[in-house]
């Protein structure tokens, strides 16, 4: 790829980790009382069942968790007082490949290697016995992690989603955590639910007041309007419930007041309860993680009311996701401003970026794939490394059936055509959830398709035991994404912000995130039927690939998603929706 040098760029100057005035941030969004509302020993209270930030030694499983991740970096920079509370699991599960199949291992981890330190332990009870839980925890800046852990604890998401193990972690987290809050002398400003899992430190908040003596309805008032609860999941009937015996054995006995256990005891029917039921009861504010997911989240409240969500799209922490180079020419640009956020003339700022630019940018990002892939493997168990002058499609996902893999492969012949003539690769990685046995079959499918074919086996690649280093290698070095959910199905997503922000091109399905600006923001694949899609896939890949040898086209898609999506994808934005929506 021909290119000119960029023009003369500088180095960023305000860096985020050094915001000195931090009450310019919170005037800019107009809530100077903010500062009152929210203090050190009264922080924003997250709680998550899932993390994923490997640097501070929590691997997670998807999305949710990366979420989690980046709200709490955000905080950090903006200098939120947050507390994020989460398991630290001392098990993690990894995958590599033997003859084509995803074989999974498990490593034990220990949280002194990642800085966290013990403050104490505290107890949660089952009918039969008494837990002693570790608390741990770890500052960073405005925020901190604080973790509960005990030896037994297991993994992210092991056992069913109703099973006991699972109502177990869910209570450890909640009544735990909020006694570990104690520990540490805070009492949560708000508390925000992190999906129904964390329902349980709405119920020990709403037991504490009043076990301290307020009027039970009082509390129950109180309780509402402090606690934001955040949906990710459209179909309510989709979720885990939980029988009255399962309560009994693990709940209760963790309930001082009488009343709060009458009142919880009420909630089931037929002898069962959906955490979701419970926790709009008990959560006067909701989110829905994009506008298209608030709007068709179907969900309804004891009475059979349809619940509404506000929608407050999720957004990325750019100073992870983005190649510092880029977040540096998106400043010095005056693209974003210090705090990450677009400014207000980001449109015409974006209207001067060049395609020389944008190729200078992707082979910097290209040079820090090859450095990822060094230490990696394929699916035969080799090192691979991307040519400098090939084009690179990638699709970096969990592998779950509704996220369709498997699409870009209907017609092999026609994928490997485009593949040989733009001289392109294709990276595939993500991995299949513990126990879905449909989509291990899948992946093996897959495998075995790219294996017959000569053209494809030499230019595509599974990565297996996708991770963050790999979404972010991939969203800064590869040129185009393929994205493409089941329409309805995706609730946000977040790989695809990393792409735009990254300056590559994407082709998706109008779903999730995506869907909050219009289709022709991006290179869409729509279609009645999945045969249609397919075809509109494989022509906009060819779009695509043109692009990229196309100056004024390369420069038209770039700027084009950018504009439409920047203020969508920045996580100063998330934060402050969040912030004004709370407060
Ligand atoms: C960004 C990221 C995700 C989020 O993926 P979506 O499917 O787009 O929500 C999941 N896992 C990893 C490792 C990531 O880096």
């Amino acid at each position: 790829m021909e290119q000119d040098q960029p023009r003369n760029i500088q180095p960023a100057h305000n860096r985020l980790d050094s915001i000195e005035d931090v009450d310019e941030f919170y005037t800019a969004i107009k809530r100077e009382t903010l500062t009152h509302k929210l203090s050190p020993e009264r922080p924003y209270c997250y709680w998550t069942m899932e993390v994923y930030d490997k640097q501070n030694g929590i691997r997670g499983g998807g999305g949710l968790g990366v979420l989690a991740a980046d709200t709490r970096r955000v905080a950090e920079q903006l200098q939120v007082p947050f507390v994020l509370l989460t398991p630290f699991y001392p098990w993690e599960s990894h995958q590599k490949m033997s003859n084509l199949e995803q074989t999974d291992y498990h490593v034990q981890i220990d949280y002194k290697d990642f800085g966290f330190e013990l403050v104490d332990t505290v107890r949660i009870k089952t009918a039969t016995t008494a837990i002693e839980l570790s608390v741990i925890e770890k500052v960073l800046g405005s925020t901190r992690f604080l973790c509960i852990t005990e030896p037994n604890f297991g993994e992210l998401y092991s056992g069913e989603s109703g099973s006991d193990h699972r109502l177990y972690q869910e209570v450890a987290l909640g009544f735990g955590g909020y006694q570990a809050l104690k520990l540490v002398g805070l009492k949560p400003a708000v508390i925000q639910l992190n999906e129904v899992a964390t329902f349980f430190a709405a119920l020990a908040r709403l037991d504490e007041l009043v076990y301290s003596g307020m009027d039970f309805y009082e509390a129950v008032v109180y309780v509402r309007k402090h606690t934001l609860y955040t949906n990710h999941t459209l179909v309510q009937a989709a979720e885990a419930n939980f029988a009255y015996s399962q309560f009994q054995q693990y709940v209760f006995p963790n309930i001082k007041s009488t009343a709060l256990q009458r009142w919880l005891a009420d909630k089931f029917t037929d002898g069962r309860l959906k955490l979701s039921t419970i926790t709009v009861e008990i959560a006067e504010l909701r989110s829905g993680v994009s506008k298209l997911h608030a709007r068709v989240a179907n969900y309804h409240d004891i009475n059979g009311q349809k619940i509404k969500f506000k929608a407050i799209t999720n957004g990325i922490d750019m100073s992870t996701w983005v190649l510092p180079d880029i977040v540096a020419y998106y400043r010095n640009r005056k693209i974003i401003d210090k705090f990450n956020l677009p400014t207000n003339d980001f449109t015409e700022n974006i209207d001067d970026i060049t395609a020389s630019d944008i190729h200078h940018y992707k082979d910097l990002g290209r040079a820090e794939l090859n450095k990822a892939l060094a230490h990696r493997t394929d699916q035969y168990g080799n090192a691979i490394e991307i040519p400098a002058d090939a084009l690179l499609f990638d699709f970096k996902r969990r592998f779950v059936d509704y996220k369709r893999p498997w699409l870009p492969f209907t017609d092999p012949k026609r994928l490997a055509q485009i593949l040989e003539t733009y001289n392109a690769h294709y990276i595939l990685s993500g991995r299949v959830h513990l126990g879905d046995t449909t989509m291990f079959g899948e992946l093996l499918t897959l495998l075995k398709l790219i294996d017959k074919d000569p053209v494809l086996k030499s230019r595509v690649h599974y990565i297996p035991d996708y991770d963050e280093e790999m979404g972010r290698a991939l969203s800064l070095g590869a040129n185009v994404a393929i994205n493409n959910p089941i329409v309805g199905l995706e609730a946000c997503g977040t790989s695809w912000m990393k792409d735009i922000a990254n300056m590559k091109l994407l082709i998706s399905t109008h779903d999730g995130g995506v869907a909050d600006m219009p289709a022709d923001n991006y290179l869409n694949i729509e279609g009645e039927d999945e045969a249609t899609e397919v075809a509109n896939l494989y022509n906009q890949m060819e779009v695509a690939a043109k692009a990229w040898q196309n100056d004024f086209d390369l420069e038209y898609w770039i700027k084009k998603e950018l504009t439409a999506y920047l203020p969508t994808i920045s996580g100063s934005r998330m934060m402050e929706d969040y912030l004004k929506y709370l407060f």
